[in-house]
């Protein structure tokens, strides 16, 4: 736990008792601050109470107006499309509202900082797509690199749980939109975004505002190394801010199909090869095509992302050419799971919608697919442009005939269940065949959770008969 400075006697607001916020009142008590929580509903006050920490009714204003600070949940409005009345009443009575992340920033460094031969870095991950994968990668690699390391914030432990500082130790942190717009304090080391596409911007009042959130990142703290995902107009324009000039190699910039040779310092993944190039010259190259566990130019793209952010920390190439080709990949996410008999299994049931579903069945040649659950409003109409590479589609639940209709031309079969589908899918293929799960739906009428969906699938691979595979 990293206890939090900065509040010693005072009274601080910690609005949201989930993991974070549950996190956040251990700290600051830890810290000698008097925490005041709240949540709205009862079950979340009942659990803080069984954990010996009493409540206190934020939403009325003289509980709100003598706090030092407010530490909000990312799950809670705090401006749009309107704030909590909590944060609403800490707004109008000026007490300062922050984040766990925040926090973390004004703690982390501590008094005995300068006894550190090898000084402690932190490494913030951002962006709308691929922060989980890329955040774990580059731990990855740091921890095969015999670095310390640890990870947090929107993945795993909430960031005030992690371990306080050590000796030469790198915390990578993924950031949500939600954390980076609201933390008060934002100073990471090397600060990271992979891409930016539209998503909660009913949180953000739209693209502008989404994107402000993110940029934050860079211009709060001023970051020693800048990584940028350039494939967006909004990622160049930020670079270009960033940097001094074309040359200025405190900006690298990263991307999945673009040439940027003529820049100071640029990672870039072309035709399955990840580029190094800095002032001019090619400086070190990976073959990605090889690397089981980043499949697709998407992962291409989070690969350029740890490698530059790895680079940055001093990290050789060779090494991490040897910690991707060891990287697992996360459970649900374009993860091999499989390979019988020259066919591989790949679990993506984290692809909810049709855009996810897109990345994943560009990311392979010959594929069965297993597709269906609560499909979306347009259903998978997008998606007809990828479906060269589908030999045939498995189709499961609610959505399942709808996506037959979508399907047309393309072979497919009606399963409903997810057993039929991957008794089918494994029946009938091929060596070198892909059965990818990428459903393009989420999976509440058969499961509780995508994570429940792809274990299911991955306990039905495992449970194949040696003939079928
Ligand atoms: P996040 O943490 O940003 O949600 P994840 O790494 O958990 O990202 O991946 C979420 C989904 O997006 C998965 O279905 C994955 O296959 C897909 N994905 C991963 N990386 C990218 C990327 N760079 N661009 C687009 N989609 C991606």
């Amino acid at each position: 736990m990293i206890p939090v400075a900065g509040y010693q006697g005072q009274r601080v607001g910690v609005l949201g008792l989930g993991r974070s916020g549950l996190a956040t009142a251990r700290a600051l008590a830890a810290g000698g601050a008097i925490p005041a929580l709240w949540d709205d509903s009862p079950e979340a006050r009942a659990r803080a109470e069984a954990e010996g920490m009493a409540c206190t009714d934020l939403t009325r204003p003289a509980a709100v107006t003598d706090l030092a600070a407010l530490v909000v949940s990312p799950g809670i409005p705090h401006l749009y499309p309107q704030p909590h009345r909590t944060i609403a009443l800490a707004i109008e009575a000026g007490v300062p509202v922050d984040n766990d992340v925040g926090l973390f920033f004004r703690s982390y460094a501590t008094r005995d900082w300068d006894a550190f031969d090898d000084t402690p870095r932190v490494v913030c991950v951002t962006g709308s797509n691929g922060k989980s994968t890329t955040t774990a990668l580059i731990a990855h690699v740091l921890a095969q690199a015999g670095r310390p390391v640890q990870t947090g914030g929107n993945i795993g432990r909430g960031v005030l749980d992690l371990e306080p500082a050590e000796n030469g130790q790198v915390t990578v942190l993924e950031l949500s939109s939600y954390q980076t717009d609201l933390a008060r304090a934002l100073t990471p080391d090397v600060a990271v975004c992979t891409n930016l596409s539209p998503d909660h911007l009913d949180r953000h009042a739209g693209m502008g505002g989404y994107f402000a959130a993110k940029r934050r990142l860079f211009a709060e703290g001023g970051p020693d190394r800048a990584v940028v995902g350039v494939d967006e107009v909004e990622g160049r324009f930020l670079a270009g801010q960033l940097a001094q000039g074309p040359g200025d190699d405190r900006v690298i910039r990263i991307s999945s199909g673009q040439n940027l040779e003529g820049f100071g310092w640029s990672v870039f993944a072309r035709k399955g090869f990840l580029a190094e190039w800095r002032k001019g010259r090619q400086v070190a190259a990976i073959d990605l095509r090889g690397v089981a566990g980043l499949p697709g130019a998407h992962n291409h793209q989070n690969a350029c992302a740890a490698y530059a952010a790895c680079r940055s920390l001093g990290v050789a190439p060779r090494a991490i050419e040897a910690a991707f080709h060891s990287f697992a990949g996360l459970p649900h996410r374009s993860q091999l799971i499989a390979d019988r008999a020259g066919v591989r299994y790949v679990n993506d049931s984290k692809a909810t919608n049709v855009d996810s579903a897109a990345k994943a069945l560009q990311a392979f040649a010959r594929i069965r697919w297993i597709a269906g659950g609560l499909g979306k409003d347009g259903g998978i109409a997008a998606l007809a442009p990828h479906l060269g590479s589908v030999v045939k589609a498995y189709l499961i639940g609610h959505s399942a005939r709808d996506f037959a209709l979508q399907l047309g031309e393309t072979p497919h079969e009606i399963c409903e269940t997810m057993a039929r589908a991957v008794a089918r899918a494994a029946a009938e293929a091929q060596p070198g065949d892909v059965v990818l799960l990428a459903p393009a739906a989420a999976s509440f009428d058969q499961y509780p959770n995508f994570e429940k969906r792809g274990e299911d699938f991955a306990r039905l691979v495992a449970d194949l008969p040696p003939a079928a595979g």
